[in-house]
């Protein structure tokens, strides 16, 4: 059997995939098992911040490999406190908790706000407000996070004590009460659909969280580590979360999710509150501190930002496409007519690596991708719009 039937009878049907299977990639061009090549502009949903199997990243992950690969955490590890200090350095962060995905960021996040509201007021205060159209992971918890009713069913009874509010400043304030602790949000909503939020709104929830002692957290494991143009995306907000969580750029390709604290919340978390088996792993970290060691620069940051602008004003040239928003390399591409995902699976066929967020197109490419390269998938983009309308 190959791949493709392999997957459908041993793999639970979880996702809809498109009709490929990758088998190797350099840069920003993967290859199936068929030898066809793509462009990338996925980047496997933002993960492979630097492409496919960049030089730098192999060198570091696989020399870390050969020398130890786990030690669990009841042992110091190298990678993961130079990790924590290079992010801490380059924020106003004081420490960072570590896991292996978004969802399990999200929830530390969760458990941080809400043992250091039950620390200082006592039970009975840890409700968390979060916003209508956000995705924040897949676990119980998160699903309950996140505020869309389609993702509330099946899986009965969810976590108590979310509320979800609109992404306006008095709608957050009619859901505050004696029992929040906390406001959950992304600057910029990936899944719901690349909605960058109103620089305003953010800042009035900041001030309502420091005027209410409510803990702000920001879910930055789409947004955060270059991929807006600034190392975490609430730098182009002006505001200093107590909380951040980052997951999917910031190992380049394998598996890890961080919480970040503020000075405020350091001590919250001790022994035995938290953990994971696998979190912190040194051959992971070791590709987290190469990634950063190419993204948190400021040129490298800026070209984001410019190869964002380019991107766009080339997408805004293109017949059919509607409009186009984006912070960084991260954008959604509104059509004017026909189906998003009929689009993508089009661009597939056609070459490009493209995904979908509601009805838009996305893209996430790679922060290293060249001009020229840029200009390659808005022509396969361009002529597949032509193929179809
Ligand atoms: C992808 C995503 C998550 C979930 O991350 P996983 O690694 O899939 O658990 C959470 N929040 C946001 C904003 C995301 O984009």
């Amino acid at each position: 059997m190959d791949t493709k039937q392999l997957d459908k009878q041993y793999i639970m049907h979880t996702y809809g995939r498109y009709d490929v299977a990758l088998k190797s990639g350099k840069g920003c061009y993967a290859y199936d098992e068929d030898g066809k090549k793509y462009l990338d502009v996925s980047s496997g949903i933002g993960v492979n911040s630097l492409g496919y199997c960049d030089e730098g990243w192999v060198k570091a992950v696989t020399a870390q490999a050969g020398e130890i690969q786990h030690m669990s955490n009841y042992f110091y590890c190298a990678q993961a406190s130079k990790l924590a200090q290079t992010l801490c350095e380059k924020t106003h962060f004081a420490k960072v908790c570590f896991g292996n995905s978004g969802a399990e960021a999200n929830e530390c996040a969760i458990k941080v706000a809400r043992k250091y509201s039950f620390d200082k007021y006592g039970e009975g205060r840890n409700e968390i407000i979060t916003l209508k159209n956000s995705f924040h992971g897949r676990t119980v918890t998160t699903l309950s996070a996140t505020g869309q009713d389609n993702f509330h069913t099946y899986f009965y009874p969810f976590t108590e004590g979310f509320r979800y509010a609109e992404p306006d400043i008095e709608s957050v304030k009619s859901l505050v009460s004696e029992k929040t602790c906390g406001v959950l949000l992304e600057c910029v909503q990936g899944e719901g659909g690349v909605n960058i939020l109103d620089k305003d709104f953010v800042k009035s929830v900041s001030e309502l969280c420091a005027e209410k002692d409510l803990v702000l957290i920001v879910d930055e494991v789409q947004t955060g580590i270059g991929r807006t143009g600034k190392l975490f995306c609430f730098e182009n907000f002006d505001i200093e979360p107590d909380l951040a969580t980052c997951a999917k750029g910031i190992g380049g390709g394998l598996p890890i999710g961080l919480c970040l604290c503020g000075k405020k919340l350091e001590d919250v978390m001790q022994p035995s509150t938290h953990g994971s088996t696998f979190a912190a792993n040194p051959v992971v970290c070791a590709g987290a501190n190469y990634v950063l060691s190419v993204v948190a620069d400021e040129k490298f940051l800026d070209e984001v930002n410019k190869k964002g602008e380019y991107l766009k004003n080339k997408l805004l040239e293109i017949k059919g496409i509607k409009s186009v928003r984006n912070l960084g390399l991260m954008v959604g591409i509104e059509l004017e007519n026909g189906d998003a995902h009929d689009i993508a699976v089009k661009c597939v066929e056609n070459g490009l690596l493209i995904i979908t967020a509601k009805s838009l197109l996305r893209m996430l490419p790679p922060l290293n991708i060249s001009y020229g390269e840029l200009d390659e998938a808005v022509e396969i983009l361009k002529k597949t719009l032509e193929e179809t309308i």
